[in-house]
């Protein structure tokens, strides 16, 4: 068996396929395991995590990972108030609900219950056979808030929401794929909330600890630095042609991003029906970064760290300090259209716009970092963005079958293609997961 792609998707593959006794090859085309899951250490040796990182409630499949290569969890620090900063003005809340004028939290419930009571109808393996379906996939997530959604607060604050989940603007969605979405997490809610949410946890050590301690038990079975640049099926098998040579194996798992999937060479070419799938699935866009500082002073000050910002570049932030809680680590993002208009500066021009976000929302002593680190997740080469791929309108009634079904001999996976939790560390795992049982039936046959 040939995996292509070390993510956490592709060792839990292999990991599965190896301990049913296949014998496997991981091809990775970075230095380094993990993907989307990656560590960087400060100035001071703190492990803080550049790519994804909470776990959650209800996210069982990576939590029994974690278990299984014995990685702690611990809580996000959540003690305290919370900031907003809406229109200019800047309040404190605790708990889940910011203080916005009244009209415009009435509208945000209301819209959220429907877009929950919506999503619930929404099957997570077959989304596209959704009784609204054909209707729902024919308008974007901005269509809806404009057509349901009376003030223009309540649509700005939903569609910063959007841009949390997805790194991708309102009108970049399939209101369908919103629904999905949602409805795979939970609902609106457990996706966007630190307790009882997706939010709620990180992993001693880093997250990246997870995909470290699964290629350290499979060996020379993962190997570094090898992108896989076709891949050629014939009637016995297939053969892998990656950077250092070429690889035969029975059958391929792809995992890896469906936008760079669609970017390999594929002999004999793939059905319409799968490149043209790949052909509609970009990335999102997200530039994390982590602002250091020598304690967290917004505790002392009664702040859990947690910002939320009608202007940007960084619209949310949350306390990412160590679990000694030294050094202070402030986590800023900036996603979907501030992100794609961030890249674009030099890194002084954007540390000196996200330090600014961060003085506006915790006062003068976040202006002076000892240290800011960040990644722009766009502009990585075998990622191609993030947190993941994002439907338009169309797609998962057309192509939806396409994502999961094999072609031939090659099969796929990756968090796109997980029904639960889809486009998290935890669909990342039971996609894996479903995949090696698909490949050992498809051996056997
Ligand atoms: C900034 C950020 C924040 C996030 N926050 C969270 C979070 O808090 N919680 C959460 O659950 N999820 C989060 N996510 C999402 C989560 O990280 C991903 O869903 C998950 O890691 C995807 O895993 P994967 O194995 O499907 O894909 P990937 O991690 O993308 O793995 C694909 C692998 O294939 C390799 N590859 C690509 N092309 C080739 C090629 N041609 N040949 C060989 N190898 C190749 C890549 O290098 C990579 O290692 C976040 C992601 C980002 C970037």
């Amino acid at each position: 068996m040939a995996v292509v792609g070390a993510g956490l998707a592709g060792l839990v593959a292999a990991r599965d396929l190896v301990a049913s006794g296949h014998s496997v090859v991981v091809l990775e085309a970075r230095d380094r395991v993990g993907g989307r899951v990656v560590n960087a250490t400060t100035a001071d040796g703190t492990i803080v995590e550049l790519g994804g990182q909470w776990v959650g409630p209800t996210q069982d499949r990576v939590l029994a990972l974690a278990e299984d290569v014995g990685a702690d969890v611990f809580p996000t620090y959540d003690e305290g108030q919370n900031v907003v900063r809406y229109r200019g003005r800047q309040r404190r809340y605790r708990g889940a609900i910011p203080r916005l004028p009244a009209p415009v939290l009435l509208d945000i419930g209301r819209a959220q219950l429907r877009l929950d009571r919506m999503a619930r109808t929404v099957p997570l393996d077959e989304p596209w056979r959704a009784a609204k379906a054909e209707r729902w996939d024919g308008e974007t997530v901005e269509t809806w808030l404009r057509s349901h959604v009376r003030t223009r607060g309540a649509r700005d604050m939903l569609r910063l929401a959007v841009r949390a989940v997805f790194a991708a603007e309102a009108a970049d969605l399939s209101l369908l794929h919103f629904l999905f979405y949602s409805h795979s997490g939970g609902c609106l809610d457990r996706l966007l909330n630190v307790a009882g949410g997706a939010q709620e946890s990180r992993l001693v050590g880093g997250s990246q600890v997870l995909a470290l301690r699964l290629a350290e038990r499979l060996g020379d079975v993962v190997q570094l630095n090898r992108p896989t640049r076709r891949i050629v099926q014939d009637g016995d098998g297939v053969r892998l042609e990656a950077d250092a040579g070429s690889v035969r194996a029975r059958r391929a798992v792809v995992a890896i991003p469906p936008t760079l999937a669609g970017r390999l060479d594929y002999e004999p070419v793939l059905p319409p029906w799968r490149d043209q799938l790949t052909q509609a699935l970009p990335m999102g866009s997200v530039i994390k970064c982590m602002a250091v500082y020598d304690e967290a002073f917004w505790r002392a000050d009664g702040l859990t760290g947690q910002s939320t910002a009608d202007e940007g570049p960084v619209e949310l932030t949350f306390d990412n300090s160590p679990p000694s809680g030294r050094p202070g680590v402030l986590l800023a993002f900036v996603e979907g259209a501030h992100a794609r208009a961030l890249s674009r500066s030099t890194p002084s021009e954007r540390r000196d716009a996200i330090v600014g976000s961060l003085v506006r929302a915790f006062g003068p002593r976040a202006g002076a970092p000892s240290e800011v680190l960040e990644l722009d997740w766009s502009a990585e080469r075998w990622s191609g963005g993030c947190y993941g791929a994002h439907l338009a309108p169309g797609v998962l009634t057309e192509f939806g079958p396409a994502l999961r079904e094999p072609c031939g001999r090659v099969h796929w996976t990756g968090t796109e293609t997980a029904t639960v939790w889809a486009g998290y560390m935890d669909g990342a795992v039971r996609s894996g997961e479903r995949v090696a049982v698909e490949v050992a039936h498809a051996l056997a046959r």
